[in-house]
Order: structure tokens, then sequence, then C-alpha cells
């Protein structure tokens, strides 16, 4: 892929590359749109085979951020960096020293955080260099793990999509399949169990099944069976691609709405084949922005509270996404990229129409009439 060919295909603003030799970086940074606000999105490290490989990676997830940050309201546009290398052999202060000083370079176009194969300890060693960071502990008044806030994002989603299905929100009684009991799963099936709501549960670790059984009274099922289960919810929160050819047929579901990022094999195909079926998807970038909406807001310090609010608003979100959907007779992913694209672009309109001719003058030290 040429550099220009990638950046034209969906209108990226700018893509920055780093090296630095001693450090071993190499590092590519995409920021794909600062309409709203400064371009958000985390740090991924990953032994990519090649540049081509990582080019094509960092310009799809930053697009992505773009989305996820527009439709969740928050006045940020959407970045990603990569870091080509190994997570489990080539971490060193030094490498991520060495990226804090190229994202610091950018002033603020570009603000970071962990992805995958970065962690909390990498990106405070980004901090030493660059104040554009956010995802630090709470101990450095950050905002800490996002699991549990985006646990919450997700519960709220839920609530949104039983309004929508059954037109009541009350849990109590309703079978949720969660699928993978990780960071968010165990918080989410505590949210759920909290409420009244019956789980079947699956993960590929015994332990934490276990742990969710005796916990919350969870029915636990084979990692293959979670598909074919009766329940009224589908949650995933492992691994993408699990709404597919295969998994599809199996679905009793009449709601998916979980975490996991990426959750339809083929965008397009799979939820108009869900709205077939009449099964309501909570489009998996909406439901799970509670992570995002955290960090976010270590920008203007963080405040566990408004935070909270803001994640909780995901219900409302979601519930607009469902509006649009069912006017238009569009698939919810679909319904939820325009609501984020005509934001961006009501916004950029705003700000043609209202560039002030005093700011000008100020610049250029005219006066304008
Ligand atoms: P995690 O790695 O802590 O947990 C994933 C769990 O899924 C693990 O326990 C793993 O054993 C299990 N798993 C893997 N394959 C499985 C399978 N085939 N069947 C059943 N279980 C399986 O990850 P996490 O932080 O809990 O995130 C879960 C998902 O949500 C991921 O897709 C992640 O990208 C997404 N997400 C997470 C956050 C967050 O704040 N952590 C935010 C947004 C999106």
């Amino acid at each position: 892929m040429e550099v220009f060919t990638g950046m034209t295909e969906h209108n990226h603003e700018q893509v920055v590359f780093g090296y630095d030799k001693e450090a071993g970086l190499k590092a590519i940074i995409a920021i794909h749109n600062t309409t709203l606000g400064p371009a958000l999105g985390g740090t991924r490290m990953w032994p990519y085979k090649s540049e081509q490989e990582a080019l094509r990676d960092v310009l799809r997830l930053s697009r992505g951020m773009t989305y996820k940050a527009a439709v969740a309201g928050l006045n940020l546009g959407g970045g990603k960096a990569v870091i080509i290398g190994d997570p489990e052999r080539d971490k060193n202060e030094i490498l991520f020293r060495a990226f804090g000083r190229l994202v610091e370079g950018l002033h603020g176009r570009y603000v970071t955080a962990e992805d995958v194969g970065v962690s909390v300890r990498d990106v405070e060693w980004m901090r030493s260099e660059t104040q554009y960071v956010v995802g630090i502990s709470e101990s450095l008044h950050g905002s800490g793990d996002p699991s549990p806030v985006t646990a919450r994002g997700v519960h709220y989603g839920i609530k949104a999509c039983m309004e929508e299905v059954f037109g009541s929100s009350v849990l109590r009684g309703v079978r949720v399949a969660i699928q993978g009991l990780g960071h968010v799963g165990v918080y989410l099936a505590e949210m759920l169990h909290r409420e009244g709501a019956k789980l079947i549960v699956s993960d590929l670790h015994e332990n934490r099944v276990k742990e969710v059984v005796d916990k919350y009274k969870a029915t636990a099922v084979h990692a293959d069976e979670i598909y074919a289960v009766d329940a009224e919810i589908f949650a995933p929160c492992a691994l993408g691609g699990v709404v597919n050819d295969s998994t599809l047929p199996q679905f009793n579901f009449k709601i998916i709405a979980g975490a996991a990022n990426n959750q339809l094999e083929d965008g397009r195909k799979h939820n108009l084949a869900l709205k077939e079926k009449d099964i309501l998807y909570a489009p998996d970038y909406v439901i799970n922005a509670g992570g995002l909406i955290n960090v976010a807001n270590e920008i203007e310090g963080y405040n566990r509270d408004r935070a909270m609010t803001q994640v909780e608003n995901i219900y409302h979100i979601l519930k607009d996404v469902f509006r649009v959907a069912k006017t238009e007779d569009i698939p919810t992913n679909i319904a939820s990229n325009r609501i984020a694209e005509d934001r961006i672009k009501a916004i950029a309109q705003l700000r043609r129409k209202f560039v002030s001719k005093p700011v000008g003058a100020y610049k250029h030290g005219r006066v304008f009439n």
C-alpha cells in the first residue's frame, strides 16, 4: 500500500513515521480526523510481518477511533499508533520514552493510551517524555483500569436493548450468555447478577468459569456451546468475529450486546443477516466505549462521577442508534456510522460558519471589518 493511497481512501489527515536507532523504535502514528478535537487512541505494539501490514492496521484503527469518539459524544478526534516489535521481547524504558518524544512533537494533536501489547507501565514511561498520554494509574491521578467502566457501559447498553426489544429494561429472570470472563466479563457478570439476570457463561480458563458459577450461580457451558444456548441476550466479551456464517444459524438470541471489538466477521453482511433474523445488534464500538470515555476524562482532570455519568449515557446513545436504524430501515452499525458522520459534518460546518474574523485579525495584527 502506498502511503498517500491509504490516506486518500478514508481521508486521513496525517501520518507520522518515527524511527530511533538507539531505542530500536519503529512507530507509525495515524491521525484520521481532528474536527471534533485532538485525536485520541491507544498505541499498539505488535510484531507486524511487514511495514505495509503495520500501516494498514494503524490507518484502519485510527479511523475506527474517529467514529467511536464521535458517536460517544466526545470532543475528540480519531488517532492510533503502532510500534513494530514483539511485546514479549522488545519492550524497555528507552523504547517507550523515545515514542513519548515522538508524541510530544505533535503538540497535542494526538493523545495516546494503552492498547494491545502496551501496559500501564509502558504508558507511564511514555509519560516521562510527553504530557499527551492518558490511561495512567490511579496513584498518578489517572483513571486506572478501564475494564469495570467498560462493563458498566455494556450493562447500560444492555438495558437500552431490552427496552427496545421487550419494552422494559428490567433484567430480573432474563437469561444472558456471557462469552469470556476476563477483565470486562467478570464485572459484567457481577452487575447483571445483582439485577437478577440468569447467567450462562463460557471461558477457556476453567478457574474463571468456576469463580463466576460459585459467586453468581451461573450455568457453565463449553466454549463451543455458547452460541446455541437458549438466552435472550448474547454478550460477547472475548474475541472478535464471533458473529459469522457458522455461528449465526445457531443463534436463538433476541439481542447481541457485549464488549468485544469487531464482533461481526463481515460488518455489512452479518448485521443484515442479524436484522433478517430479528436479532437486535448493539454496535460494538458504541456499547464498549466506556473505556474510551473513562480515559478521555483524564484530559480535563479525572473525575470518576463525571466519567460514570457519561458512560451511563451509552443507554441514550444506543436508543438513538436504534431510532435511526428503525426510521431509515438500516442495520444498526450503519445507523451508528451515520450518526458519527453527521455529527462531524455538522460541527465542521458550524466552525466554518462562525470562524470569527477577529481571530484572524489578532493573528495578523490587523483589524478586519
Ligand atoms: P481479557 O483478555 O481480559 O478477557 C478475555 C477473556 O476471554 C479471557 O478470559 C479469555 O480466556 C476468554 N476467551 C478467549 N477466547 C474465548 C473463547 N473462544 N470462548 C470463551 N472465552 C474465551 O479481555 P477484556 O479486557 O475483558 O476484553 C474483552 C473484549 O472486550 C476484547 O475483545 C476487548 O478488545 C474488548 N474491549 C475491552 C475493553 C476494556 O476496557 N478492557 C474496552 C473496549 C473493548
